[in-house]
């Protein structure tokens, strides 16, 4: 089965569940100024752009720029399924170390990039087991190097890094913990896999 609307909603509800977070609302005014504070101190200044297409963890709360299973022009389900499970990894690295990772996210490039790779360790893997096929690691870069205010010799690593996930995951790996309880719940769901 493809993915549709009622399985991008139920996909996310049983994450949420699983991983014990909170799916915000981005309107939320009280949790707008704590956000605004995370984005000063990232030095991202385009607030509309942030809000209306990134995504963000702040701890177990999570904040999307579409509501899960909601058909939207510029974000299709799968890249909804992936972004769901990126995030999560972030709530795994915070609850791994929590304070220092929140802190070094928001503070440090370096340590920002070496998240993000995770991070987008489990876009890669969602979509390999969905298409067989991912992104090119450098667009992941581009959007780092964009949006993350990452120091270029940091997207350098990050690339790299990504690069040596991706070979993992061709080779059957699962390299976050949330890609895989991703891909358990799809499969519950009725969603097929890429080959079966
Ligand atoms: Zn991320």
């Amino acid at each position: 089965m493809e993915l549709t609307p009622a399985i991008v909603k139920e996909f996310a509800r049983q994450m949420s569940e699983h991983f014990d977070t909170t799916i915000m609302d981005k309107e939320d005014a009280i949790e707008m100024t704590v956000l605004s504070y995370a984005l000063d101190f990232m030095k991202i200044t385009d607030r509309d752009k942030f809000m209306n297409h990134q995504a963000l963890s702040m701890g177990t709360r999570l904040y999307f720029p579409f509501t899960p299973g909601e058909l939207s022009p510029d974000r299709s389900l799968l890249a909804q399924v992936a972004l769901i499970t990126h995030e999560h990894v972030h709530v795994c690295q915070h609850r791994s170390n929590p304070g220092v990772y929140d802190i070094m996210y928001l503070a440090d490039s370096a340590y920002r990039a070496n998240k993000e790779a995770k991070g987008y360790s489990a876009n890669i893997e969602i979509y390999l087991w969905m298409t067989g096929q991912h992104h090119a690691i450098e667009s992941y870069g581009k959007i780092l190097a964009d949006s993350y205010h990452v120091d270029s010799q940091d997207v350098v690593v990050f690339q790299k890094t990504l690069e040596l996930l991706t070979h993992s995951i061709k080779l059957g790996a699962s390299v976050t913990k949330p890609a895989r309880v991703a891909k358990r719940i799809l499969r519950r769901l009725g969603v097929t896999p890429h080959g079966g």
